[in-house]
């Protein structure tokens, strides 16, 4: 008798595989757990069961597995559905949606790379002997392929010794060789059992008179017991009895002592943070906390919108603490340069070692360990905060989703797929889990406010300021008049000076945004109007002065700044518009005594790039602090009090449907940092079109307006909420062969969806790392089916893909494209 199942591979294949078990694997499977496959002519896979016991495939025949990687399944079956959801609504494959929802580690395929870990001292004799032939391996050659790891152990799949060395982080795989890493496994001695009894010890202490030195080793080992009554770790050991390595290794080869290793979280609670009750909230917040409570029973989601300093993280602490004491899982949410240590920290201070974090900035290492935890239902992962990707961890038990600054577009994954909205997957996996889903923002999306005014989503609101502190005075400079004048000095109005002097003298701090980093996004030659371009995409090169480059900001190229025009030769090239770094340079001029910060990408890389400059800046270690719209994100500065915006018209002017209400999120996001303790802050937004309604509607703080018009302006366009889009992009290194290609495509669409369908187009930036690209958008009323939309599409596809000259444009989908 045949037994077969079928598993999702971490690949982008329409279909699900099936492979041949035998009787006792398949009594054994469960699905979620992950098996090893062979795959094509000579892969191997990591995939997921996803049916146990299939009929037979009719159009192949079917393979056997090589080998059942887990005791337990990894994933559960809410996942499974949830990713089967994310897959159909976003037009990818579930094994797209697989591979990106599990950390990196839990994918060993044959193509992974495999390397010493050299961080860790490794003792032989704790290695099994397959284990020890691939880590002597290691020792004479720095990377194995996985096939040559099968040669070595002389097995046809080296998978599960693979595994083994990775749960004991003896080697690493080589796309994790970057990351910073820390050992999790601590070394640990203890006396062997044997020499428990009282007589024993005396016999052994009394064989050691002739080796003193392990004679004091074994001594310090009783005194360190009695003293610091937990494991002993060896370097103490070592270091306690001023024996060496080698006297230690020694013990543990006679048996005399035993060597063991304890797992120690990589995500260390710090046990120094003093735990502190909830607290007390204000009336405005018991009013919103009880509306959401009661919105929580008749409608899901339900919508906090609460101006910026409001109090709503005391609020989701409450909603957060009642979930956990029902004993369920509370996930907290958030755009990933939301989440500071600011606000772990604070999490922390009230749940103590229940809080998990997880976000891209942790390495393989770290998420599996979360993951496991969560798996486990362990009570340090009861509640995780993370970024979109968090929404992917193995909960089984969740009672309440909280989506912080819901009207974040970094939300939505761009690249690879799945191009899912982390919001509206969240919103879907709180009903798989039936359980409480609040969003909650400053500034709600356009989307979401709708879904309340049509009655889809629950509300509650918070208008004022916890501690009554005013919404920041707002003040609106025209640049144009005062360049007129010439009243500017630099990229700074006399305003802003002004108010950064008087900031400055209060001993108080400012904070300026500027959306552009590097020095100028343009190097034009003045005598021939030459701008170096980048090589690879079409767009000109950014100047960084601080490295004396050319970069650019799509591709990883870089060049050195030329002297002269590369058209013309003429030594005169001059730079347009500017950047933070720019912004800086301007203000060691103005106010030399100030100490100046810069948050940026190119300031703030590694795992503590953010943190570094926060913490400064919290520590009023610095005066200003310069930065792109980092900073705009949930940061809780005492001391702030002015705000300057350096140009508010490139975030008015950007091509998309969507400029106006994200530019009026923004300005109002970063003009929510001053002035949150007592005192009102002060607001200063440059521009050379200060009449423009955004902004006046900023100034007032009227949402509500906004988002009238902006709804309208979607209606008379048919954008989102009022239409769905599709956008459908082409993308190939032939020029004329996209352009036929996506032409090709369109006319399928356009007599499918008439004149719904919008292009194709070369975006502003047409070609990025030598790929040309074309978009297309498919508009699609509320009243159609979605899915008969995308099935359509599909189909048109299918035909696409029969013409062979066709076949090497990519073809991806971004449905709900923000
Ligand atoms: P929001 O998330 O709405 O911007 P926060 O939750 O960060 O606002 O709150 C702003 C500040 O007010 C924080 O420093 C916070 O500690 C403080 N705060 C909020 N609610 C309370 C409360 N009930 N009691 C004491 N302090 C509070
Ligand atoms: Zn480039």
């Amino acid at each position: 008798m045949q037994y077969f199942i079928n598993v999702i591979l971490p690949i982008p294949l329409e279909k699900l595989f099936t492979y041949r078990v035998s009787a006792e694997e398949l009594a054994f499977l469960q699905k979620g757990m992950r098996v090893a496959v062979p795959f094509g002519k000579s892969k191997i896979y990591t995939a997921l069961v996803h049916e146990v016991n299939v009929e037979a495939p009719k159009v192949y025949e079917a393979k056997e597995i090589h080998q059942i990687i887990d005791d337990y399944p990894l994933v559960n079956i809410i996942q499974l559905k949830h990713w089967q959801w994310i897959a159909s609504y976003y037009m990818c494959t579930i094994g797209e949606v697989f591979r990106s929802a599990v950390p990196g580690a839990f994918l060993l395929e044959s193509e992974t790379l495999i390397l010493k870990n050299d961080e860790l001292e490794i003792s032989e004799e704790l290695l099994k002997d397959d284990e020890f032939l691939v880590f002597e391996a290691l020792q004479h050659q720095s990377v194995l392929k996985v096939q040559e790891v099968a040669a070595i152990i002389d097995r046809k799949n080296a998978l599960p010794v693979l595994n083994r060395l990775l749960e004991k982080n003896i080697i690493l795989l080589k796309e994790e060789i970057y990351q910073q890493y820390k050992p999790k496994l601590v070394r640990n001695v203890k006396l062997s059992s044997v020499y428990q009894s009282e007589e024993k010890l005396e016999e052994l202490l009394n064989s050691l008179t002739r080796a003193p030195k392990q004679r004091q080793v074994i001594l310090s080992l009783f005194q360190l017991q009695a003293t610091v009554k937990k494991p002993i770790k060896i370097s103490d050991l070592e270091q306690a009895s001023g024996g060496s390595k080698a006297v230690i290794k020694a013990l543990i080869k006679k048996d005399i002592l035993e060597e063991y290793h304890i797992q120690r979280d990589r995500v260390v609670y710090d046990a120094d943070i003093e735990n502190t009750s909830l607290k007390v909230l204000n009336e405005y917040q018991e009013k919103a906390l009880l509306s959401i409570k009661s919105s929580f029973a008749v409608k899901q989601p339900v919508l906090l919108k609460g101006v910026t300093s409001s109090g709503k993280t005391e609020v989701y602490v409450r909603l957060i603490d009642e979930c956990i004491k029902a004993g369920k899982q509370a996930l907290y949410l958030l755009p990933e340069i939301a989440l500071t240590t600011q606000l772990i920290g604070r999490l922390q201070t009230y749940f103590g070692e229940k809080v998990s974090v997880y976000h891209s900035k942790y390495n393989v290492q770290e998420r599996v360990e979360v993951w496991n935890n969560v798996v486990q239902q362990k009570s340090k992962a009861q509640i995780v905060i993370g970024a979109r990707s968090a929404l992917f961890l193995p909960f089984s038990n969740l009672g309440i989703l909280i989506v912080d600054e819901e009207h974040e577009s970094s939300f939505k994954q761009f690249d690879p797929a799945p191009r899912y909205h982390a919001r509206d997957a969240a919103i879907v996996l709180a009903n798989l889990h039936k359980a409480n889903i609040l969003l909650g923002s400053a500034t709600p999306s356009i989307e979401s406010y709708n879904n309340v005014h049509s009655g889809k989503y629950g509300y509650a609101e918070i208008t004022r300021r916890f501690g009554n502190v005013l919404m920041p005075d707002i003040e609106i400079v025209d640049i144009k008049e005062q360049s007129r004048k010439r009243r500017m000095k630099g990229h700074f109005s006399d305003r802003l000076i002004e108010e950064i002097e008087a900031t400055l003298a209060f001993g108080e701090q400012v904070i300026l945004f500027q959306n552009r980093r590097g020095y100028a996004p343009i190097i034009e030659c003045t005598t021939c109007g030459h701008a170096p371009q980048c090589p690879n995409c079409d767009v000109s090169l950014t100047y960084h002065q601080y490295k004396k480059q050319l970069r650019c900001h799509y591709c990883s190229h870089h060049a050195a700044l030329l002297k002269s025009c590369l058209a013309c030769g003429n030594a005169s090239l001059d730079t347009k518009g500017f950047g933070t770094e720019q912004v800086e340079k301007e203000l060691h001029t103005l106010f030399p005594e100030a100490e100046v910060g810069r948050m940026d990408l190119d300031t703030t890389r590694g795992k503590h790039g953010y943190e570094r400059i926060i913490t400064a800046f919290e520590q009023q270690e610095l005066d200003i602090l310069v930065g792109t719209q980092m900073l705009t994100k949930g940061l809780d500065f005492r001391n702030v009090n002015l705000v300057g915006i350096m140009n508010a018209d490139s975030l008015l002017n950007f091509p998309d449907y969507r400029a106006h209400e994200r530019s009026f999120q923004l300005l109002a996001q970063v003009s929510g940092r001053a002035g949150r303790t007592k005192k009102r802050g002060k607001v200063i937004i440059q521009s050379y079109n200060p009449y423009h309604q955004i902004l006046k509607q900023v100034a007032t703080n009227n949402y509500d307006e906004m988002f009238k018009e902006q709804l309208e302006e979607r209606r008379q366009f048919k954008y989102p909420p009022i239409n769905r889009i599709i956008k459908i992009t082409f993308k190939h290194k032939d020029y004329n062969k996209l352009n036929e290609a996506s032409e090709w495509f369109t006319i399928g669409l356009r007599n499918a969806f008439g004149s719904a369908v919008l292009g194709p187009e070369f975006p502003p930036v047409s070609r990025i790392r030598n790929q040309y690209l074309k978009h297309v958008l498919v508009k699609i009323s509320l009243k159609h089916s979605l899915s008969q939309v995308k099935a359509n599409i599909k189909r048109i596809e299918q035909s696409f893909n029969a013409v062979a000259y066709y076949r090497s444009v990519r073809v991806i989908y971004n449905v709900d494209h923000i």
